[in-house]
């Protein structure tokens, strides 16, 4: 019997049968705007498709040009455009599986100056403000809604998904905050409906019975002036009337100062409130957010939801369900939730990917040939850079052997696993280890790699990574001075009083570890207190006052540039960072220059002025140097060899670069 019943439950929904309840979440990559965009989304989703997913949901494509997000945004208006999509449903269906195109208006989230919102109020992530529709405006709206849902169902698609969450047009109606009509269209909760209840309504008259329809639902705002959980079940009753044949959990909007979808957000920690909804209709409902797991999916399908939708473990793994079908979840390659190839990368107008699989969305233009030579490879170090490097050049069929100078691989991983809210870094070490063992990569842990050792082998990669950055300030070797791979890594003790010199993504992770309470928030109850989530749901947009932690240690965290600190963090995780650190009063020192260490502490000058930082340890994370001895040696005995990782660049090192640049060096061999 499967261990997970719920998930490969077959689900009948009259026009057709899912094989599973996984719904593949809607994601925008970028390639919707690419110029040879659509051969590789057909790529990208066909792969999927072929390993298993039930149903897939394409990234939000605008009804009509006021509702794309920026200016050259994909959109789908004519039946040109229709024709293109036939690449991407052709290879879908041909690969056995079933997509719906999702439509999405950005309301006063587009980012050009033909944004329109049901009022004129700018949001506070958008540069303009947007002009109000007028009652003819709302109504061509709802008819472009209509036009596009009809386009995609002559492309092929199995229906459609109408964006109505995170804030964008429909949940502006929806929102007092947003809505502040005294027409037709807003006023009473019941008259702030009717515009996204007609939208449902009209794409169902113009599509007909057959096609899915679903409807992502707002269930809990996260912002003040946001709906209530009456008007959530109200919605979703009216939703369902329309016509309606799924609804789909949506949490917070792009404005919300609640993490939702980070790794610091509890695996399911949303799944209450899709449950509080589910009990208001009928039809299918799909839970969302932090389900990365087959365990935790089938979990919440046991008590909470019918369908669960997973985006992002999808692009870190595409054979995700068809290795939880084989029993062998310890296979995947589990999502991280750390947004910095995906989200971050889409966010900047970048082709999105995913850190731990730098093949998402580059299906065809990083492929993995099977070698024909018999060429041995050494690969050296077993960081993400050299394990992602070992694993693909063994996928391809070359013999491997990975040297680890400790006793266990993970590199900077192993030290990333200890930050709160990053223990899921540990899933790719584990993903990794299994991968290994599968291949047959010899691994050989504990040997500090010499030119002897490598010298049988044709070719070496080396992934040596970094060693901390010691700065030169007088006094630096005071024994109050430890590096963060001595705090990480081995334990030292840390004092009550403590100073981080350099704030880069270690120095505010370190910060935010060495502040961490004993008792930490670890349940979805203690999630929701500590970011002031109403746990009835019942206040507007399900927010209730915070309760801040208290921090365990003061801590100064000091740079030496004027900029913000933390500006360099990602995108879509960097203000959830700074806002941990404020609600533990960490100290942000900056434009420091370091005048000395001594027993009473770190003295600098700021602007223009003494100042010293009386603590009891100094934690050093100012960066690191590549860690390369034997890359010389090997080049004068002739070998082929390729620096990979933190050995080739450590500055501004990330994971994400590292994995890519060894993935594509190991595919190139
Ligand atoms: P980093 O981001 O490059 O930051 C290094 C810090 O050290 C900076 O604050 C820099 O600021 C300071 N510094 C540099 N040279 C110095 C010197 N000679 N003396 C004193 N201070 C110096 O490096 P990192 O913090 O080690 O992080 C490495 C990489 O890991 C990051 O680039 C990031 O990609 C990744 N990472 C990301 C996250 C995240 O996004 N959440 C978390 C962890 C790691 P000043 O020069 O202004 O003093
Ligand atoms: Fe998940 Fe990170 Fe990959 Fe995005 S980049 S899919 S968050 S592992």
């Amino acid at each position: 019997m499967s261990p997970y019943p719920h998930l490969f439950a077959p689900l009948d929904l009259g026009s057709l049968t899912l094989p599973n309840r996984v719904v593949m979440g809607s994601m925008h990559t970028g390639l919707e705007e690419a110029p040879d965009g659509f051969g590789r989304l057909a790529a990208f989703y066909a792969e999927r498709a072929a390993a298993g997913v039930g149903l897939i949901v394409t990234g939000g494509i605008a009804p009509n040009a006021e509702g794309r997000l920026y200016v050259g945004a994909a959109a789908l208006t004519t039946d040109e455009e229709a024709e293109s999509h036939r690449l991407i449903t052709a290879a879908v269906h041909a690969a056995g599986g079933r997509i719906c195109l999702q439509i999405l208006h950005g309301g006063r989230y587009s980012q050009h100056a033909d944004a329109v919102a049901p009022s004129p109020l700018r949001a506070p992530i958008t540069p303009a403000t947007p002009r109000e529709l007028s009652d003819a405006d709302v109504r061509a709206t709802i008819d472009a809604f209509a036009r596009c849902a009809a386009l995609a169902v002559a492309a092929g698609y199995d229906g459609v998904e109408v964006m109505g969450s995170e804030g964008y047009l429909l949940n502006q109606f929806l929102a007092a905050r947003t809505n502040q009509r005294s027409d037709d269209w807003g006023g009473s909760a019941e008259a702030r409906m009717r515009m996204p209840v007609a939208v449902v309504r009209s794409v169902r008259d113009r599509i007909g019975p057959s096609p899915l329809l679903i409807y992502r639902l707002s269930m809990l705002d996260l912002v003040d002036g946001g709906q209530t959980l009456d008007e959530v079940r109200t919605l979703a009753k009216a939703v369902e009337r329309a016509g309606a044949s799924i609804i789909s959990t949506g949490i917070g909007w792009h404005e919300s100062r609640v993490p939702t979808i980070a790794t610091n957000v509890p695996r399911a920690a949303f799944a209450p409130v899709t449950a509080a909804v589910r009990s208001a209709v009928q039809i299918p409902i799909i839970a969302a957010n932090r389900l990365n797991t087959p365990e935790v999916a089938e979990e919440v399908l046991a008590a909470d939801a019918d369908l669960v939708s997973l985006a992002r473990p999808f692009l870190a793994d595409p054979e995700f369900l068809a290795k939880a079908a084989a029993g062998r979840p310890d296979r995947i390659n589990t999502c991280i939730a750390c947004n910095q190839a995906c989200l971050d990368r889409t966010f900047a107008g970048l082709v999105a990917s995913c850190l731990v699989n730098p093949r998402a969305c580059h299906e065809t233009v990083l492929t993995l040939r099977p070698t024909n030579t018999k060429r041995t490879v050494a690969v050296v170090g077993a960081g993400p850079a050299g394990l992602a490097a070992a694993t693909t050049a063994a996928a391809r069929g070359f013999a491997v052997t990975l040297f680890e100078a400790d006793d266990e691989i993970g590199g900077q991983f192993r030290l990333a696993c200890q930050i709160p809210g990053k223990e899921e870094y540990a899933q790719t070490l584990r993903y990794f280890a299994t991968a290994l063992a599968e291949r047959g990569v010899t691994v050989r842990t504990g040997v500090r790699a010499t030119l002897d050792d490598l010298a049988p082998f044709d070719v070496i990669l080396l992934a040596t990574g970094v060693t901390p950055r010691i700065p030169d300030v007088p006094g630096i070797d005071h024994p109050s001075v430890v590096t963060y791979a001595q705090v990480l890594g081995d334990h030292v003790r840390v004092g009550d009083r403590v100073v981080i010199m350099g704030a880069g993504g270690i120095g505010v992770d370190v910060a935010d570890y060495l502040t961490t309470p004993a008792a930490a928030p670890e349940t979805i109850e203690e999630f929701y207190a500590q970011w002031g989530i109403d746990p009835t749901f019942a206040s507007p947009g399900g927010l209730v006052a915070p309760i801040p932690e208290p921090a365990a240690r003061q801590v100064h965290l000091v740079q030496r540039r004027t900029s913000p600190i933390g500006a360099g963090l990602g995108r879509t995780t960097g203000w959830i960072h700074r806002a941990v650190l404020a609600q533990r009063g960490v100290n942000l020192v900056r434009g420091a220059t370091y005048e000395r260490i001594d027993d009473a502490g770190l003295h600098l000058t700021v602007d223009g002025q003494p100042l010293t930082l009386e603590v009891d340890t100094i934690v050093v994370c100012a960066g690191q140097e590549p860690q390369r001895e034997l890359h010389d040696g090997l080049l004068a005995a002739g070998k082929q060899v390729h620096l990979i990782g933190g050995a080739d660049e450590a500055a501004e090192l990330d994971a994400v670069r590292a994995i890519r640049q060894a993935t594509e060096a190991a595919a190139a061999l």
